[in-house]
């Protein structure tokens, strides 16, 4: 069994964040750092895939729902309009190797994330 990432903690509640919402297989945190008015993590309870790519390989279906969690969300604490960023690989931008997807809502200025 591989450390827990991160995430995982969070989701354990050995480290303090609010989850926002969630689903049997998906949950949703603010971003404690965040790039837009709205920045929320979408992220799979299951810490198994590394990134976006190997997820829409392995499980699409959670992949789908990080997508309609996302959509949500976007309803909830913005408009409903939203962007949703995958950083994958470490020269990307990817910190957390805990596939999560960064909602972003409200006008955005930067084109990078993370
Ligand atoms: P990545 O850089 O891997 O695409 O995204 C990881 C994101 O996780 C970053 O935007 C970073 O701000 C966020 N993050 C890292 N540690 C924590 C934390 O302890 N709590 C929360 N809420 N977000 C975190």
């Amino acid at each position: 069994m591989s450390e827990p990432t991160i995430f995982t903690r969070i989701f354990r509640g050995e480290i303090p964040s609010e989850i926002l919402a969630e689903t049997d297989n998906v949950f949703a945190i603010r971003d404690i750092a965040p790039q837009a008015p709205v920045h929320l993590l979408v992220i799979p309870k299951t810490q198994q895939y590394r990134d976006v790519a190997e997820l829409a390989a392995g499980d699409p279906a959670l992949l789908a729902e990080m997508v309609a969690l996302a959509k949500e969300l976007a309803a909830t604490h913005a408009n409903g309009e939203f962007r949703l960023v995958f950083n994958s690989g470490e020269t990307a931008g990817q910190t957390v190797f805990h596939v999560h997807a960064h909602v972003l809502c409200g006008e955005l200025t930067e084109t990078s994330v993370g």
